[in-house]
């Protein structure tokens, strides 16, 4: 007989895996995502294509039994592959053997799995049905579709996993202030392409099972793997205020002059580069501070909707993924207590959040300004991403 209901909102990668967790563990489940169904209506990413994935999100996975499957679709990195402004590259390995790597996984290809899994669960998932308002006192949501179509229901357990921009945390900070902070990092990214060779027996451009850093001084490239070849590259840059920065190189022909002198080996690759930097955005980056996560046991902050953090230790999903875990465990525990185990998630997974928070944007310093010291090629001081 299934225990008490609990509402999801938001079913990206860390909703789609609590729904799945919850479920499993007896919950009745239902879960509303704003987007249509990405099986259906393609993904619509938004933001990094492919992420690393690492020993803290696999083993919540292997909770579900779903680490294989999604290792199954990742492509092993062994180690960071480090390029200088010379064209030379080294690789600097994670560990003494393959049992200690990372993994690059398709962000579209992963949440597919992770829904079905949570629907295969028992889990319910409504698409296109955005949190638009959320009474806490009577524990109802109110949930619009694209259309603009309006309807309440009731959710007297409600998890807020709908990401950085959360609708529930800033109905909840009405209710009771949180204490939100948020610092802008002041560097944005943009995403490009290397994609794969045209012979199908050398697909990959470039060494496939690392990932790939081109560190610059005040900024820096990342390309992770894909499966059938490609590998997606990440610029981080400055927004503005000095040069290089996004708003100095702003055209696609300014963008491919700097390439051709900071990242030249790179910009080989690219043969669309300039389609891609024009039809890319620039993407934000910060970092989300909150006193509190939680409301009573009325409402709960997991993921990015808690703790958004900038993606230097490639450890933003990884984190999400473990609180999901988490979470599940002390619901199994004490599965009547919501407010019991809200309050046992913060004190549990606050401090971690804060110390990944920090040291993500100490990596970014370590990762990018590496190139200027000359013991540059002794890459075991680039950080862990
Ligand atoms: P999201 O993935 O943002 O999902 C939120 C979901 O809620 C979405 O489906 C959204 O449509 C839905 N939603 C939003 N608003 C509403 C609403 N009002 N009502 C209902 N649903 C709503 N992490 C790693 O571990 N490794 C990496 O290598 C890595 N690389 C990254 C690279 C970049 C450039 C960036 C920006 C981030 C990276 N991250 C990485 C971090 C990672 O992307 C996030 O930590 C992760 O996506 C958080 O998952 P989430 O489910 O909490 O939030």
């Amino acid at each position: 007989m299934p225990r008490n209901d609990i509402a999801v909102v938001g079913a990206g990668l860390v909703g789609a895996l609590v729904a799945t967790l919850l479920t499993q563990g007896g919950f009745r489940v239902t879960v509303y995502e704003k987007r249509p169904d990405p099986r259906r209506a393609g993904f619509q990413g938004g933001r990094s294509i492919n992420l690393a994935l690492a020993e803290r999100g696999l083993h919540a996975l292997r909770a579900t039994g779903l680490a294989d499957q999604v290792l199954a679709q990742a492509v092993m990195m062994r180690g960071r592959m480090v390029h200088d402004p010379a064209g030379h590259s080294g690789l600097q390995r994670y560990g003494v053997d393959d049992t200690e790597v990372i993994w690059s996984v398709s962000r579209g290809g992963l949440n597919t799995l992770m829904l079905d899994a949570a629907e295969a669960a028992g889990a319910t998932i409504h698409f296109d049905q955005g949190l638009a308002a959320a009474d806490l006192d009577a524990g109802t949501l109110t949930l619009r579709d694209d259309a603009g179509n309006e309807r309440t229901v009731e959710a007297p357990v409600i998890i807020g996993a709908d990401g950085a921009g959360s609708a529930l945390r800033a109905a909840m900070h009405r209710h009771s202030p949180l204490g939100e902070r948020v610092e802008e990092l002041g560097h944005g990214y943009k995403e490009l392409e290397i994609p794969p060779g045209k012979d199908p027996a050398t697909p990959f451009a470039i060494e496939r099972n690392a990932l790939h850093i081109w560190p610059r001084g005040h900024y820096m490239c990342i390309a992770l793997p894909n499966r059938e070849g490609s590998f997606t590259v990440t610029l981080f840059l400055p927004n503005d205020g000095e040069h290089p920065s996004f708003r100095s190189i702003a055209g696609a022909g300014a963008a491919e002059a700097f390439f051709r002198t900071e990242f030249p080996d790179a910009l080989a690759l690219m043969p669309e580069f300039a389609a891609d930097w024009s039809a890319h955005p620039v993407g934000t980056l910060a970092t989300l501070y909150l006193d509190r996560w939680h409301i009573g046991g009325r409402a709960l902050l997991i993921g990015d909707a808690a703790h958004a953090i900038v993606p230097f230790h490639g450890q933003g999903m990884n984190c999400g993924f473990e609180d999901a875990a988490e979470l599940a465990e002390l619901f199994a525990a004490n599965p009547d207590d919501s407010t019991a185990v809200f309050a046992e998630f913060e004190a549990r997974r606050k401090p971690n959040a804060d110390a990944i928070a920090q040291m993500a944007l100490e990596n970014y310093i370590e990762m990018r300004d590496k190139v200027a010291d000359p013991r540059f090629l002794r890459m075991r001081e680039l950080g862990t991403l």
